[in-house]
């Protein structure tokens, strides 16, 4: 079977020569600091309110991370803050576009030209989102994507990784080529069974009860998990580098057919949000026209966070939470992955306070008034 659809349907979207499919996010971007010649004693810069598995491609291959913290409004790098992340050793920028808000690239591209320094996108959270009617995923010399489960699209988890150089995308090749795992067959029965089940048992009232079923089942070891145990510690599992099984190109292909389709729901939900928060005395994001995000997820700050996620559990309201720490997951141990408590005091406050809201395909317009509504019981503005 070939994964070539996918494949030249990402191209295409992104206008682009090269692009891999691996098993996950993750894998593509240490493909892309590996493939750039990064190594030891090296420093990447990444922003303080990430997914822990964001360093650890980094540390896997001796570079170290360096914290910039986030704009209060965008929940992205704050430019600004740049220039005190500097050293000697510097050698790559990683932009994330949080919740599917574009990062504000006209400063940091400026920035990283001045330094000669290449920037890594990190798309995981937003698929279609545009700064300056470009995509997102088209600035920097390469772009990692995640199809896991709530991603923009889920691929029954995976990772997509564009590549906008053509010298470097030589060198991805390479890499794949001596390195890279292919997926065995019990991997690809295992991920297709879960994406059959996925889509038979996952709605909005049953996400939160699954997620923790899942979380259980993949402690101990009978799903493919997001993460493994040991992942949670900076060490890779034997799998780490592998490639996207058929069945998860199979399914990429479908979600690519039916992009806009996805992005225009987003949409609608996301300025449903919009215009209700305010009335209800939330604060809604504000962004100027430069800005033209597809959310993945709303976010909204609450000054009773805690109280919030456990009744949205309880009363079956899909509010989320990410990140729960300047490094996702909570109880992330942040000195391993050279985060100082108190480095980026945005990104901690943020990790205090936002909780964010569906937008995804499964959730009507009903549903959107349910959580609206939800919240206006339950929250208490800022
Ligand atoms: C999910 C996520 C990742 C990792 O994606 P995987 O496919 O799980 O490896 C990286 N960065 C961000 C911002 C994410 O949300």
């Amino acid at each position: 079977m070939k994964n070539n659809d996918f494949d030249s349907k990402i191209k295409n979207y992104f206008t682009s020569s090269n692009s891999f499919l691996f098993s996950k996010g993750r894998a593509s971007l240490y493909a892309t600091l590996k493939a750039l010649g990064l190594t030891q004693g090296d420093e990447v810069i990444i922003p303080g309110y990430t997914c822990l598995v964001v360093p650890t491609a980094a540390q896997i291959l001796g570079i170290k991370p360096v914290y910039v913290d986030i704009d209060p409004q965008t929940y992205n790098l704050s430019p600004q803050k740049l220039e005190s992340c500097y050293t000697e050793n510097t050698k790559a920028l990683i932009v994330q576009h949080t919740y599917g808000i574009p990062c504000d690239m006209d400063p940091i591209m400026e920035w990283a030209d001045s330094k000669g320094i290449p920037i890594i996108e990190d798309c995981c959270l937003a698929f279609g989102s545009k700064y300056n009617d470009c995509l997102c995923g088209t600035f920097g010399i390469a772009a990692y994507f995640s199809g896991q489960w709530n991603k923009p699209f889920s691929t029954g988890l995976g990772g997509m990784l564009v590549v906008n150089d053509d010298d470097l995308a030589v060198k991805v090749e390479q890499l794949v080529d001596k390195e890279m795992i292919q997926p065995g067959m019990i991997h690809r029965l295992r991920i297709w069974l879960q994406m059959q089940l996925y889509e038979w048992l996952v709605t909005p009232r049953t996400t939160q009860a699954i997620t923790t079923i899942y979380r259980t089942l993949s402690k101990m070891g009978l799903v493919v998990g997001s993460s493994t145990k040991s992942e949670y510690s900076g060490v890779p599992p034997k799998n780490y580098f592998m490639g996207m099984t058929p069945a998860q190109a199979k399914k990429g292909a479908r979600e690519m057919e039916k992009i806009e389709e996805n992005i225009s729901h987003r949409k609608q939900i996301a300025a449903f949000y919009q215009e209700e928060l305010p009335k209800i005395g939330f604060q809604p994001v504000e962004l100027n026209g430069r800005y033209d995000p597809v959310y993945v997820r709303y976010p909204v700050r609450v000054a009773n966070k805690k109280e919030v996620l456990e009744a949205a559990y309880r009363e079956r309201v899909e509010i989320g939470s990410w990140f729960e720490s300047p490094l996702h997951p909570e109880g992330t141990d942040l000195q391993r992955f050279h985060y100082t408590h108190g480095c980026c005091p945005e990104s901690e406050r943020a990790a205090r306070e936002v909780v964010n809201l569906p937008t995804h395909r499964k959730i009507s317009m009903k549903e959107a008034e349910r959580v609206v509504k939800f919240l206006y019981q339950t929250g208490k503005p800022c």
